[in-house]
């Protein structure tokens, strides 16, 4: 049996415009097909936090200019939009590389609902940064009009927003049906459209899910091998942005929890990540999790490159 993956992508396979988000997404496809070449099952999640904050942005422009209120989308709506924004080149690059090779496999995008809880503490406490990065005087600008800013990893400022943990992928089942059939499926973009479910009814909420956790719950429920997070870096490290910076290529899941406990993983990037691997490769027999740059999959799936976290 060929071993499934979930191949988790970061800002830096996507860029942050239109533009570069067709090219990005080129290279992006090579380094997925290289593993569905060598034989992997693969389902593929990605992040939103930029598209997010840039489709936002518009959103509440238009609605500011239109109807004199810049809040009449909801975020929910805003993650739908990048899916289908994100979804469709994504897709279209994979296919595009799968003929270029000779494989015969369809690829889509599902539209991916993920439900959390309505009472999660993460509503009363933003934290997750999506948007460009601002210099320190367009934050404060920011603030002043009621966003919660924060400083990201000494890369800049970014606007954070509620982020809940992921319950339930409700398309679920779509997934594995086409998993089954041997095609690529999309899936949890940007998290997955946050939901809470009342009576028959499931109802968008102001959040942005972080698809590392959704990522890491799709991974479970699709009984994957390997969930591989795919961002810019090669590898984890403890003592990071310091002189005795430490690269490391494999972490156990109690060590990982240590490294947690000493505080060596930024919050809303690295630390989200490490959290997910552990989760992942904590709930069953031979699940294990990888941490890696985009551009060394092939390398790091065979175990050469990247970051390893295992039981
Ligand atoms: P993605 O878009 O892939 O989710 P993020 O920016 O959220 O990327 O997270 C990856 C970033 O986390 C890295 O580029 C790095 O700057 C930062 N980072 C923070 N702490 C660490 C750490 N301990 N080891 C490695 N990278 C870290
Ligand atoms: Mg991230």
């Amino acid at each position: 049996m060929s071993k499934r993956v979930v191949i988790a992508l970061g800002g830096n396979a996507l860029g942050n415009t239109p533009q570069e988000q067709v090219a990005a997404v080129k290279e992006t496809s090579k380094a997925i097909v290289d593993l569905i070449e060598e034989g992997y099952e693969v389902v593929i999640s990605h992040g939103n936090g930029p598209q997010v904050g840039m489709i936002n942005q518009a959103m509440a422009e238009y609605d500011r200019a239109l109807h004199g209120d810049p809040n009449l989308t909801p975020l929910s709506v805003c993650v739908a939009m990048s899916q289908a924004y994100i979804g469709n080149d994504l897709q279209n690059a994979m296919r595009e590389e799968l003929l270029n090779r000779g494989i015969k496999k369809s690829v889509s995008t599902i539209i991916t609902q993920v439900r959390v809880d309505k009472d999660d503490p993460a509503f009363l406490n933003p934290s997750k940064p999506i948007g460009s990065f601002m210099t320190k005087e367009e934050a404060a600008r920011l603030e002043e009009k009621g966003f919660k800013v924060v400083e990201d990893s000494g890369r800049g400022y970014r606007r954070v927003v509620a982020s809940p943990m992921p319950k339930e992928i409700i398309e679920i089942d779509t997934v594995k049906t086409l998993l089954e059939a041997g095609e690529v499926v999309i899936t949890c973009g940007g998290g997955g459209i946050p939901v809470v479910k009342e009576g028959n009814s499931l109802n968008g909420v102001g959040a942005v899910i972080d698809k590392d956790f959704a990522s890491s719950l799709l991974a479970k429920e699709i009984d994957a091998d390997l969930l591989i997070i795919l961002t810019a870096v090669e590898k984890v490290a403890i003592n990071f942005n310091t002189p005795n910076v430490k690269w490391l290529d494999k972490l156990t899941t109690s060590e990982a929890i240590e490294y947690i406990e000493q505080g060596h993983f930024a919050k809303g990037s690295m630390l989200p990540k490490v959290q997910a691997a552990i989760n992942f490769a904590s709930s069953g027999e031979g699940r294990g999790a990888l941490i890696t740059l985009l551009e060394k999959a092939k390398d790091g799936i065979k175990g050469k490159t990247g970051t390893i976290i295992r039981d």
